[in-house]
């Protein structure tokens, strides 16, 4: 069983280990850890106390050639890889699941000094999410197949579906292993190489799968790992003519650099998972208790931190004062805290830039109008916390209504009809997810149709799965990541036809007088 906040029912929850040590801050090319070509490092910060935790090699462009020059070659025509089994292929990444098991403990320890998310949520999330994603890639490792075309005349047409090549994989912070996960799982089904750049807040999970990467039995060269800032190493790896594919998970504003980067170089494949103004919207019929757990564990969950963020809840009008209130309620029983500590759920923000950025929005939200319920302030004096904040009376002009805020504010508006509420939840450049609470089929059924974004929850949020694809419409980005439409987005189709000799007591368009 499962309870409210979606972490399992537990008497004995599992500790974060006690003295982490940070054992991998290189860079992982060919199976083996590099320094940079520049000599440079960076380091990377605990966002709960703001101290360092390590440095780490700084990728750059000489190391991204380093990087793209052996999953090429990994990747080549009788390479160790690409004679690899399908089959075996699959056993790997079984492999790299197990290992994850046997590293839980230390991966979501390690995931939460990074990022500041807690500790429980790191280990049942994070780590459920990413073993997931490893196991359900490894079964499809030997099911990638193509299809054969009854054409006219005698050809026997087939299609084959072959892996790209070498696949670069650019990741956020906000979930650094399940990313990293979502990324590599698939493209190693299909049999393509990867060279990734985790994000240069959190590198120290991606570094840790390194090894793992090895221990599993990987080929060298068909995962390789760059540490590294956005505009060099990322700049880098998206625009290496070398480079097949390009995935990428962030902003709207790099999304679009990424895909002009493509343009420029060789018209590389590129999927984008950008951000999301997500609108929750909750009918008079709905189950309100229900909702309002929901709709605010979709706004505040990773501190707010998420491209599904539930920003724009829409209440009807019925039930708007006690949606409002209950919400108010529930939110000032968030108790921000260490992330280590199992009774946390809410955690620091990433870093100064994001924190500023979000008590900037939260200004905003007041200077507009906006009637601010509860929080709205930063919590002690260290570590970058901000008191989950529910805003209501918001209007559809406001900037909090219109802009990604990627921090634990709920903003709540008002609406009176469906047709009224499918405008205005359209009314946004991005399409990611939507969720719809109503006791009614048919409502569900005309709000699943009406809303146009990649994912609709109904009476749930954040409902991810390894099998149901996830991706955005409009500027939420284009492709689809996890499920079997995944498998597309890392091959290519060949079609391959081939005329038949003539079989006795037919003629064909060949043999006629024209
Ligand atoms: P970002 O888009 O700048 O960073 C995401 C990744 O892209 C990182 O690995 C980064 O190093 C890399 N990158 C940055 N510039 C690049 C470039 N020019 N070329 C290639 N790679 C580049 O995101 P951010 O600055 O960390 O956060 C800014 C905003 O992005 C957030 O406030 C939020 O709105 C959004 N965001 C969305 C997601 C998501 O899951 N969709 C995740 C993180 C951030």
């Amino acid at each position: 069983g499962t309870k409210a906040n979606g972490l399992p029912e537990e008497k004995v929850f599992p500790r974060p280990l006690k003295d982490v040590e940070v054992r991998h801050t290189k860079i992982f090319i060919n199976n083996e850890w590099h320094c940079s070509v520049s000599g440079k490092k960076f380091s990377t910060y605990n966002p709960a106390t703001g101290a360092k935790i390590c440095d780490v090699e700084e990728a750059d462009k000489a190391d991204v050639e380093k990087a793209v020059e052996a999953a090429k070659v990994a990747g080549q025509r009788g390479s160790t890889w690409r004679k690899t089994d399908a089959s075996s292929r699959g056993g790997l990444l079984n492999k790299l699941a197990d290992l994850l098991e046997r590293d839980r403990h230390l991966l979501a320890t390690m995931e939460s000094m990074d990022t500041g998310k807690p500790f429980l949520h790191s280990f049942f999330i994070d780590l459920d999410g990413s073993i997931k994603t490893l196991r359900y890639f490894a079964g499809w490792a030997d099911k990638i197949q193509g299809k054969t075309m009854p054409v006219d005349d005698s050809f026997l047409c087939f299609t084959k579906h072959e892996p790209i090549g070498v696949c670069g994989a650019i990741i956020p912070w906000n979930f650094p292993l399940l990313m990293f996960t979502w990324k590599i799982a698939p493209a190693l089904c299909c049999g393509n190489t990867v060279v990734l750049k985790p994000a240069e807040q959190t590198p120290l999970t991606a570094l840790h799968m390194g090894a793992l990467i090895k221990e599993a039995g990987f080929p060298p060269g068909v995962v390789n790992i760059l540490p590294g800032f956005g505009p060099t190493a990322g700049g880098a790896l998206a625009c290496h003519t070398d480079v097949g594919k390009v995935a990428f998970t962030g902003s709207t504003e790099v999304g679009k650099l990424i895909q002009q980067e493509s343009g420029r170089s060789n018209l590389k494949r590129v999927t984008l998972e950008l951000g999301g103004k997500n609108p929750c919207i909750v009918l008079a019929d709905a189950d309100l208790r229900k909702a309002v757990e929901e709709a605010q564990q979709g706004a505040f969950f990773n501190q707010g931190q998420c491209c599904t963020a539930a920003s724009r809840v829409f209440v009807q009008e019925e039930v708007y004062q006690e949606f409002v209130r209950l919400s108010v309620e529930r939110a000032k029983r968030v108790v921000p805290g260490d992330p280590m500590d199992p009774r946390t759920s809410h955690g620091p923000q990433i870093d100064q830039e994001q924190f500023d950025k979000i008590m900037e929005m939260i200004k905003s939200g007041k200077r507009e109008g906006a009637k601010l319920e509860c929080g709205g302030v930063a919590v002690r004096t260290q570590g970058l916390y901000i008191q989950p904040t529910v805003f209501s009376e918001v209007q559809d002009h406001m900037r909090i209504a219109k802009e990604e805020i990627f921090g634990p504010v709920q903003c709540i508006l008002k609406f009176k009809t469906l047709e009224e509420v499918i405008q205005r939840a359209n009314s946004t450049e991005y399409g990611l997810v939507a969720a719809v609470f109503t006791r009614s089929v048919d409502q569900a059924l005309c709000l699943s149709s009406a809303l146009q974004c990649g994912t609709v929850w109904v009476n749930c949020y954040n409902a991810l799965h390894a099998q149901t694809p996830f991706g955005g419409y409009k500027m939420s980005g284009f492709g689809r990541e996890l499920g079997e439409y995944a498998l597309r987005e890392y091959t290519e189709v060949k079609a391959v036809t081939i005329k038949l000799a003539e079989t006795p007591g037919e003629t064909s368009r060949d043999t006629l007088p024209l």
